[in-house]
Formats: structure tokens, sequence, C-alpha cells
């Protein structure tokens, strides 16, 4: 079976076509500036590239396009949109409404719709206009909501609860859900294969660090606890978002620069962060080009997130216990060594002895061990796949 993966972001919709027998990549691209002027399609199959310059004022027209790339005589890799077996949809927040991946109905949608938009405001709105646009063009094709929080589902009640009124959060449903899902559970069993063990005999800290970044505790293949909260806010700084923060600070910081409750929460998304300590950027590349010319505010910057990451790594061995592997993955896991040296120093009590050059060696898209060969905890680079997830969910399901 050919399964479609779609990810709609509010002006962007990125898909691949995924042989599910050989698990090959048929064909990816993806739309940018849906519904603004320069709308652009660059899609790839059969090893070569199209970039379609075409107007694109909404999903559906940007849906029908993708199909016209997956039958191109040129680039096009099926003879038909009847190949394709069902279509994956990336969903971010699931609230407490789903718990795992989800086949689409009209309930499930008016569900979707209705109950889970305020949990995401910027990304789940997009998804499901991707989702009726797909749903539009292809009526009798299966589609599934594959959501970023379904495998932090298995975190106990302990782990997922706030200090607040019990009643609260069963009224308001305000708990911590996680994010970034598809790829932890992705990369921890990856990890499990690269070390012939079973998931269930293994302690695993994911440290998915990318533009947004969230670590989790995988006991025995299941999610214990994760550092993203009730939205992708929370835990450690990100590129622009401040990561966990006191709250009666925000409400501080709110009466003393006069922001509202709404620009409040879209300056600690949008201004905070490795960017705002900096001042300089939210990429990593320009705080490593920084810190190296001598900007002290960009190597305090990468300073902060390495000792956040690394109190995170700390805080899930204690909560599982032990720990036998810790897994770095995403933009920053797999390109910045300075970034994972900074995390996994100062843990050799833990039982980690890290192997500085193998740690530097070049990312060439595979697993790597950057630990010693005698490290009692394996430290481990496994580059991401939530396509890959979530054809795979979607496949399990039918
Ligand atoms: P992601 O959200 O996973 O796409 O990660 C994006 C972030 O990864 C960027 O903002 C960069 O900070 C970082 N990144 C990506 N490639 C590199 C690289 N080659 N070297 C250093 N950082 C990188």
């Amino acid at each position: 079976m050919k399964i479609l993966v779609v990810n709609a972001g509010s002006s962007s919709l990125k898909y691949q076509l995924i042989d599910m027998e050989t698990e090959a990549v048929l064909a990816k691209g993806g739309c940018e500036r849906i519904g603004i002027a320069g709308s652009v399609l660059k899609a790839k199959g059969n090893g070569k590239e199209k970039v379609y310059e075409q107007g694109m004022p909404n999903h559906k027209v940007a849906i029908e396009l993708v199909l016209s790339a997956l039958t191109d005589g040129e680039i096009g890799v099926i003879k038909s949109m009847d190949e394709i077996g069902a279509v994956g949809h990336r969903i971010v927040a699931s609230g407490e409404y789903f718990k795992k991946t989800t086949l689409v109905t009209p309930e499930v949608l008016k569900t979707l719709e209705e109950k889970t938009f305020e949990l995401a405001p910027l990304h789940n709105p997009a998804a499901a206009t991707g989702l009726r646009a797909c749903i539009e063009v292809m009526p009798n094709t299966p589609m599934a909501l594959v959501f970023d929080s379904s495998f932090h589902q298995t975190m106990p009640e302990k782990a997922y609860l706030f200090g607040i009124k019990y009643e609260d959060y069963k009224e308001y449903g305000v708990r911590k859900y996680g994010a970034h899902g598809t790829s932890h559970k992705f990369v921890s069993q990856e990890a499990a294969k690269y070390l012939g063990k079973k998931p269930e005999e293994l302690k695993i800290v994911t440290c998915h660090l990318g533009n947004g970044s969230s670590i989790s505790a995988v006991d025995g293949g299941k999610c214990v606890d994760t550092s993203m909260g009730f939205t992708p806010l929370a835990g450690v700084l990100m590129g622009t978002r401040s990561g966990d923060i006191d709250a009666s600070a925000v409400e501080f910081l709110a009466r003393k620069k006069g922001l509202s409750h709404a620009d409040m929460v879209t300056y600690l998304n949008k201004q905070c962060g490795v960017a705002g300590i900096s001042g300089v950027s939210s990429d990593f590349r320009d705080l490593i080009a920084g810190a190296e010319s001598g900007n002290e505010r960009c190597a305090l910057a990468l300073d902060m997130f390495a000792y956040q990451t690394k109190k995170f790594v700390g805080a899930y061995a204690a909560a599982m216990g032990g720990l036998d592997c810790i897994v770095f993955t995403a933009g920053i896991g797999e390109n910045t060594p300075t970034v994972r040296e900074g995390v996994c120093k100062g843990l050799e009590f833990l039982g980690v002895k890290f192997d500085k050059k193998a740690n530097a060696a070049k990312n060439n898209g595979a697993i790597r061990e950057i630990s010693a060969k005698d490290s009692k905890v394996k430290v481990l680079v496994i580059p991401t796949n939530e396509e890959l997830v979530i054809a795979r969910e979607t496949a399990e399901l039918l």
C-alpha cells in the first residue's frame, strides 16, 4: 500500500508518499505561501525536482497540485490517485479527546474542530484546513489523524498533572500533553534496534532538539514523562520560546510591559528563548558563529540550552531509576556537537563516557554512537523520521 503523509501549516503543506512494503519515500515536497502572493510547490519524484510557481489561494488548490505532481508525466510516481491507499495527517494537539491514531469520520472531524483548536491555535486549525481539502479532493480515501501527543499518553497521572486544583484539571483539561511524540517514539525504537535490545529492556532519554525542543523519558518502550506541557511552550528554552518560567513572573512582566494576556503569550512564544537571550538569532548556527567570534550572549544562550537539557536528562534518569541510553535527534540534536557535549559533560557520575572524536564527526544521516565503547550509558545520534511513523501508524490502523 502507498500512503500519503500530510503535514499542513497555516500557509504550508508538506507531504511524502511512502510505499509501505519497502518503507521507501517515492515522492516528497512542499507547498509554501498558500493563500499569499508567490505560492510555490517544490516537488521531488523519480529522482528529479520540479518547481510549480502557481497561485494557491487555499489548501484545496494546494492538495490538487500535489496530486497532479504525484501523477505528473515527468516526476510522477503513480498513475492515478486511486493508488493512494490512505492519507495520514499530522496533528499536534489531541487534548484528552483522542488517545491514539484515529480514522476520520464526520464526528471525529467535528471533535477536532470544536474541541482541540484552542490547545494548539497555530497548528490544529491549519491541519484541519489541510484535512478538509484532502477530504474534498479524495472523498473515498481513508484519512487518519496521527497525533504528536499520542506517544505521551502512557505518562502516569503524577507526571502529567500540574499542581493546580484537581477539579480544574477535570473541568478544563489543563495538564501536560507533550509534543514531538512521533519523533520520540521513532528514535527510541531505533535506539533499541541499534543496541540489539527489546524496547522493554531499556531506559532511554530522548532529546528532540530543534527549533522546538523536548526531552522524554522512555522506560520499557513507554513514555513516562516529557518536558513539554499543556502547549509546546514548556520545558527547555528554545529558538524563540521561553521554556519553563514561574507563572508569577509572567504576570509581573505583563504588568510592567503593559501587555495583554494574549500579547504576553505571543511574547513568550516568539521573542524569548535563545533569540531573546542572545539578541542575535534563534538559529544555532548563528549562535555558534557568534560565540566563536566572542559574543558572550551567544555563548550564554548555548550554555543555558545545554544546561537546561542536561537537567532534564538527570531528572529523567532519577524518574526511571536508571539510564541505559541518551538519544539526540532533530536539527540541533543531529548537527550540533557542542550542544551534545555540553549536555553530556558532567554526566560521568551516571555512567556516561563521552567520545569527543566520535561526537565531532560529520552528520552522515546514519545512526552514530558518540559514547566510548565501554560507556555504561550509550549516547546515540539518530536522525528522526516523523513522516515514516505517521505512515506506519496509518497503515496499522487500516
Ligand atoms: P528543526 O526544527 O529540527 O528543523 O531544527 C532547526 C534548528 O536546527 C535550526 O534552527 C538550527 O538551529 C539547527 N540546525 C540545523 N542544521 C544545523 C547545522 N548544520 N548546524 C547547527 N545547527 C543546525
